[in-house]
């Protein structure tokens, strides 16, 4: 019999409310549970596909290919489990479904209201995981959003329901909240939280437990405040004090046996979790012995919750080069204009020793990105371009060497003389934007003794894409004949999944995203490499300043 855990927040947005679900996940999967976390939104997109990286940051895709909250991302990389597309629903989606039924007759005539029609969509939704699988032992459900939002009611109505339904100890709700510290008067205040909690209960849910997201301790007797204004015992509101790293999170909650007192809870009987490798990571990641600086070179760069994975990535990365890698973001855009030549680049790129071009859409600061790269191919700097970021390599390559003349992408360049990169095949003829690309795990065969090959360690690997463009295959033979390799392609050869630049000391990229699937203890084999290469990239320079 799975336990359900609904994880809300309260006072302010931004809280952090994915952290620490995730963080509560790793916490169970750590004593032994089978955990599915999921995150369920309240606006009303289908699903965050359509939007903007500006105002919703990444787009996270699954195996499945469901297009997904960051927050999913967390929870894979925390719990190192592949979610799927059951666990994300958006209150469009919630909305989606249920007018497809009323539109087939489905309600029999009956009038189709927000309780009890939309609250048991939403009671489905909580449960289905556990449906799918008898062997998940905790559901936990993130509610996006703020407590008080007029558009989580219907979630937060569900979740009342849900658990007057269910046994006592089967459910647990976890509140985060903000204890802000007043610099004036030198203290917390813990008022904020009380009105939240007392939102929070006014509509029939009284929370478990209080996570409470501060910038100082929040002490003793402001625990004992808290719990007796919220009506929870004391040692069930703990301190979610800003850490150094989010993977710290964890074993924050855990110094505090947060999820010992959960699974007593739920009732829940585990061995106590053996948190020991993680808390070695945690501290190489705090202290890396060495240091390296990779530029970013993308356009959603003022919100980095648009490369999220990618930051992550190279957190990852850095734990087995023994390294911390320090992100410089650079905005294509400011990479573009007549007066961008090598001493501009020369200066933007100072002490950066290795080069990352990510995914994106549109024409916004492409060229900005192909000057990058070509400084990246020119300097030796190692490169490694992600999704548009092969794109714009083959189209730099394509006008630098190969002899393209204005090579060209078909998506935001329609008059090119040589569309390098074109429309896939089956994407002609689609006119909706949602759920339509080329999305999720698609298998890709390495080239022998390439350097793709020697990354993996395989020759057959399953990456996540989401792209509606491709390499154009009638240009294939003349970037060979100019020294590119197609290391990876697709099973039937047809689509370009890798490309790679041998004359090079790691120039390197890839049609999918590799950043979906790297994992603290795992990191991508990818981002590895670049890391690697730029810690020696960086190595004579360091060696000529210490001689
Ligand atoms: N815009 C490009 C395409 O659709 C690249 C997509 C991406 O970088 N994710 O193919």
């Amino acid at each position: 019999m799975a336990k359900f855990v609904f994880v809300t927040g309260g006072v302010v947005s931004a809280l952090g409310k994915g952290i620490a679900s995730a963080s509560l996940g790793n916490l169970l999967k750590a004593r032994g549970l089978n955990v599915i976390l999921q995150k369920f939104d309240p606006y009303l997109n289908v699903d965050p596909g359509t939007m903007s990286p500006f105002q919703h940051g990444e787009v996270f895709v699954l195996e499945d290919g469901a297009e997904c909250d960051l927050d999913l991302g967390h929870y894979e990389r925390f719990t190192q489990t592949n979610l799927d597309q059951n666990n994300n629903l958006t209150a469009g989606r919630v909305y989606e479904t249920i007018l497809a039924k009323e539109r087939k007759g489905e309600y029999l005539g009956r009038t189709v209201q927000v309780i009890p029609h939309v609250t048991d969509e939403i009671k489905r939704r909580i449960q289905l995981p556990a449906d799918n699988d008898p062997d998940v032992d905790v559901v936990i459900t993130e509610i996006g959003g703020t407590v008080g939002d007029i558009e989580s009611l219907p979630f937060l109505e569900a979740i009342r329901q849900f658990r007057l339904e269910q046994d006592m100890q089967d459910t647990a709700s976890v509140h985060l909240t903000l204890v802000p510290y007043i610099e004036t008067a030198g203290e917390i205040k813990t008022k904020p939280t009380q009105h939240s909690v007392r939102e929070l209960r006014s509509i029939g849910i009284q929370p478990d437990f209080l996570l409470c997201r501060a910038t100082h301790s929040i002490g003793e007797e402001a625990r004992r405040k808290i719990a007796l204004f919220c009506n929870l015992p004391t040692e069930h509101v703990f301190d979610a004090q800003d850490a150094d790293s989010i993977y710290q999170v964890p074993c924050n909650l855990n110094d505090q046996e947060f999820d010992r007192l959960l699974c007593q809870k739920l009732g829940i009987e585990t061995e106590e979790p053996d948190l020991t490798e993680w808390k070695h990571m945690v501290q190489v990641i705090l202290n890396p012995p060495e240091r390296v600086r990779i530029a970013i070179v993308g356009k959603y760069i003022e919100l980095k919750d648009a490369y999220k994975s990618i930051s992550e990535s190279f957190i990852h990365a850095g734990i087995p080069n023994h390294a911390g890698v320090e992100q410089v973001w650079v905005d294509s855009e400011t990479l573009e204009g007549d007066e961008v030549g090598d001493r501009k680049l020369d200066e933007v790129f100072n002490g950066c020793h290795g080069i990352l071009v990510p995914g994106g859409f549109g024409d916004r600061g492409i060229q900005g990105k192909v000057n990058a790269i070509r400084y990246a191919r020119e300097k030796k700097i190692p490169f490694l371009g992600i999704c548009l970021g092969l794109q714009c390599a083959l189209i730099e390559i394509g006008r630098d060497l190969v002899g393209l003349d204005m090579a060209g992408s078909a998506e935001f360049d329609v008059s090119t003389p040589h569309p390098v990169i074109h429309l896939m095949e089956d994407q002609k003829g689609i006119a909706n934007m949602g759920g339509t690309m080329r999305l999720g795990a698609y298998p890709c065969v390495l080239k022998e003794g390439s350097r793709a090959a020697d990354l993996y360690g395989v020759l057959e690997i399953s990456e996540r894409h989401r792209h509606r463009y491709e390499v154009n295959n009638s240009y294939r033979e003349r970037f060979e004949q100019a020294g590119v390799v197609f290391s990876g392609l697709s099973p039937d050869g047809q689509l370009v999944e890798v490309m790679e630049f041998p004359d090079h000391p790691f120039f390197l990229a890839v049609q999918f995203h590799p950043e979906l699937k790297s994992r603290p203890r795992v990191a991508h084999p990818l981002f590895r490499g670049l890391v690697k290469a730029a810690l020696v990239h960086q190595a004579p320079k360091q060696d000529s300043t210490v001689g």
